[in-house]
């Protein structure tokens, strides 16, 4: 099996029209398993007149209301107690909780079964093999075990497709690197702030040269940062190893990866999941590549708290072109490029905080660390960018802050107040980084 190319080779190379025809037959059996047994979903779907077996077509799919992360922070903490009336199952067939990570408000409580659990690791075994993983690889977990989902179904899914785990839970950063270098483990997962950290604290605090390790490749979620390309080339460069991006959900599930081929995007693991692009302002579903939206998303076989139709708010595009790894899974273009909240008008254009960091990690010279402000002087908007520079560059600061500001007219069509802080004074992430500030947002909500 090791040899395999893919991890379910049936599915993962199922012609396109036969994918789309198992999708629609999945969904209609969970959207079926899902207005039968919760409440809160069956409300929604008889206010707007839907029922299961209105269900024949993705027309008709497209015509069921979404569901938001707002709505599913409404009825929690009630009967029963504390998922509320979209639990589909007994509460004792409840095996794990876990909850979103509140970054915008009311964290979101997860049940999952045995099965739904089950579930999680096997998206996750798509993930991993797709990334080159394979049971002799010894996997290290850098990854502070709580109750948020992230790394647990990646670690599940790492055993399972028979790779020997190492979990490095609340081990310090310095102890995990001394640990990767002790027992030569060969791959890792973490958000790329974290990777990205781990690699400076290696050189910085034990002198270690992270590239001379043995870690071969890593998985990073959480953050874009993976399919940002010069995020990427940085951390390739930082651990000599291959970098590929994941992004997922606690409250969908694992539903994307990026392959060994790396094409400049993710794969939607389309027979586990469906995805449709709606754009941001009318709402329509989007087929065709190159423009944006937002993404609605179905866990076509999640089924103790069901995500059908939700509104994740993450902005993608699909690509025009197949991969050529040979699996027939459509592919978001350029990962997920932000969310639909932070991508904002700044001096009346759109800009994206994963454009910054494109052209931030772009520039040789400066750290990886960078902060966004934005605010409002007046009627004028005003962006304010702060950026270290490295030490073996400090006596081109001018050089440096200049390419820096053509850059980012080049690539943002906009001006920035750029401030030069010193090495190591800009705030550090353990987990994922808040760098984006819109200060215009709080003095509008008061
Ligand atoms: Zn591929």
């Amino acid at each position: 099996m090791a040899d395999q190319i893919y991890w379910n080779p049936v599915l993962e190379t199922l012609p396109r029209e036969k994918i789309r025809k198992l999708q629609l037959k999945k969904f209609r059996k969970i959207f079926e398993w899902t207005y039968e047994r919760s409440k809160f979903h069956r409300k929604i779907y008889d206010e707007a007149g839907i029922k299961p077996a209105d269900i024949r077509s993705f027309e008709d799919i497209r015509r069921i209301p979404t569901v938001e992360k707002s709505m599913m922070r409404d009825i929690q903490r009630k009967d029963p107690f504390p998922y509320g009336d979209a639990l589909c199952v007994p509460l004792e067939e409840v095996a794990v909780f876990r909850q979103t990570s509140g970054t915008t408000g009311q964290p979101v409580y997860q049940p999952d079964t045995w099965q739904d659990w089950e579930w999680w690791a096997e998206c996750w075994s798509y993930i991993l093999w797709a990334q080159g993983y394979r049971p002799k690889d010894r996997v290290f977990i850098p990854f502070g075990y709580n109750i948020f989902v992230a790394f647990w179904a990646g670690h599940y899914a790492a055993e399972k497709i028979g790779c020997e785990v190492i979990p490095g839970g609340v081990l310090d950063t310095k102890a995990r690197i001394l640990k990767i270098q002790e027992l030569q483990a060969t791959a890792m997962m973490g958000t790329p702030t974290y990777i990205l950290g781990m690699a400076e604290t290696a050189q910085m605090k034990l002198e270690i040269d992270p590239s001379e390790l043995t870690i071969e490749k890593i998985t990073c979620a959480g953050e874009c940062g993976a399919s940002i390309p010069s995020t990427k080339r940085r951390l390739e460069k930082a651990w000599g190893a291959k970098v590929y991006d994941h992004a997922g959900a606690t409250e969908i599930g694992a539903w994307s990866f990026e392959c060994q081929d790396q094409p400049g995007g993710l794969h939607v693991n389309d027979a586990l999941f469906l995805v449709e692009i709606a754009d941001l302002e009318t709402g329509e579903i989007i087929e065709e590549p190159g423009r944006r939206g937002k993404m609605i998303i179905t866990a076509l076989d999640r089924q103790a708290q069901p995500c059908i139709r939700f509104d994740s708010k993450d902005v993608i595009e699909w690509s025009a072109d197949p991969c050529s790894c040979g699996r027939t899974s459509r592919l978001i273009k350029g990962g997920v490029v932000g969310r639909a909240d932070d991508i904002t008008k700044v001096k009346g254009v759109l800009l994206a905080p994963s454009a910054i960091e494109e052209v931030v990690r772009g520039v040789d010279g400066l750290g990886d660390e960078y902060e966004v402000i934005v605010d409002r002087v007046g009627h004028k908007d005003r962006i304010k960018l702060r950026v270290e520079v490295l030490p073996e560059a400090q006596d081109q600061c001018q050089l440096v802050e200049s390419e820096l500001a053509d850059q980012l007219r080049l690539k943002t069509n906009l001006r920035y107040d750029i401030e030069i802080c010193g090495c190591e004074t800009l705030p550090r992430y353990e987990v994922k980084a808040k760098r984006f500030k819109d200060l215009r947002k709080k003095s509008e909500e008061g």
